[in-house]
């Protein structure tokens, strides 16, 4: 009888959202944008070298992060590039979450997180959101091996304000904070913390073009931080596989950087799509939490929300269910096209109505 069983790394894993094959489902589950990337990302693609798919990729994704470095106003080797940020973010548990102390994130939040923590072994505790689903700073303050904030966080889509965000980073000055700012560009102007990663040698920003750039199948993300950082984080990517980026990924993406025209237009016309089906879904008895993402975060007590996931399911409308502890009676749903929207609106009065 062999015992290799008792030696298995075993995990519990993160689920990811649906991807249905049928195309004629609204697909508002999984926080994707609904407008194609820039066309002169489906131009890179269109004219992409065979031969770059015969040759390794350059491993240190250059052509990418020059362009990030400059988008950003930084330099080189302030930027970190990976497989979407999922990748960037599992290299930066790995890379520094390595202490006895547990490292800090909200119970609700992107629950990749504790999955990341399980698989690298590191403690870990969860701090709870207020009743209103904010965060309370100072509930950071002990003793910790690292944080981790989702700013705005998921699937809430709340954004805490930078200056709070600020003092967590520096009453923690032991600790590395990260950053995860997949949904920035869907807030407010000056929201991110870009711009603080010169002051404070222990913040890390991660970044992702899945969302605003349109480029979840592409998987590209990136982090900002300080040289030394970044060094430390590319140790570790080179010392478990050094290619991560493809050929393609680092083209495209880099070039998407460039049509800054087509990022802002896409953003502003999911911002607007996203106020105005707010204040429908509150007009027909939902409470909506105020989203600075490309999702609405909503529930209504008077219904079964299971019942209404279900309902929009059979509809061929896919929106996200969390049946977990304090946000079981919400929805998550990603922004799409206005008639999407539209569409949802319709067939959410009817469950209301039957
Ligand atoms: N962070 C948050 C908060 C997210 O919601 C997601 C999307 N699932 C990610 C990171 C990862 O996105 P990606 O790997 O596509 O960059």
């Amino acid at each position: 009888m062999s015992n290799w069983k008792d030696n298995i790394r075993i995990v519990d894993p993160y689920t990811p959202g649906e991807q249905p094959k049928d195309k004629n489902i609204i697909k508002l589950n999984t926080n994707e944008n609904p407008y194609p990337p820039s066309p002169l990302v489906e131009m890179t693609i269109k004219n992409f070298s065979e031969d770059l798919n015969r040759r390794y990729p350059d491993a240190t994704a250059d052509k990418l992060i020059s362009n990030l470095a400059k988008y950003h106003g930084c330099d080189k080797n302030q930027v970190f590039a990976g497989v979407g940020s999922d990748d960037v973010l599992g290299m930066l548990f790995l890379t520094f979450f390595n202490s006895d102390k547990p490292i800090l994130f909200p119970d609700i939040t992107y629950s990749f997180y504790p999955v990341w923590a399980e698989l690298f072994k590191i403690p870990y505790q969860t701090i709870p959101l207020n009743s209103s689903f904010e965060i309370n700073i100072s509930d950071y303050n002990i003793p910790n091996g690292g944080i981790v904030i989702a700013n705005p966080n998921a699937p809430t889509g709340i954004y805490l304000d930078k200056s709070s965000v600020e003092e967590i980073i520096s009453s923690n000055p032991d600790s590395i904070v990260i950053v995860d700012e997949a949904y920035i560009d869907f807030a407010p102007e000056g929201s991110s913390c870009i711009d603080l990663i010169d002051k404070y040698d222990n913040l890390v920003v991660v970044r992702t073009f899945s969302k605003s750039r349109s480029l979840a199948g592409l998987r590209v993300g990136y982090a900002l931080s300080n040289p030394e950082v970044i060094k430390y984080l590319n140790d570790v990517k080179y010392s478990y596989n050094s290619y991560t980026l493809n050929s393609l990924a680092i083209e495209a993406g880099s070039v998407s950087i460039d049509d800054e025209a087509y990022f802002r237009k896409t953003i502003a016309d999911i911002v607007n799509t996203r106020e105005r089906f707010a204040k429908e879904l509150e007009n027909i008895g939902f409470d909506v939490l105020k989203s600075s993402t490309n999702f609405l975060f909503a529930g209504n007590k008077n219904i079964n929300t299971e019942d209404l996931f279900n309902y929009l399911k059979a509809n061929n409308i896919y929106v996200r269910y969390f049946k977990s502890p304090r946000i079981d009676n919400f929805l998550r749903i990603t922004i799409g096209k206005e008639e999407e929207m539209e569409r949802l609106i319709e067939k959410i009065n009817e469950f209301l109505t039957q």
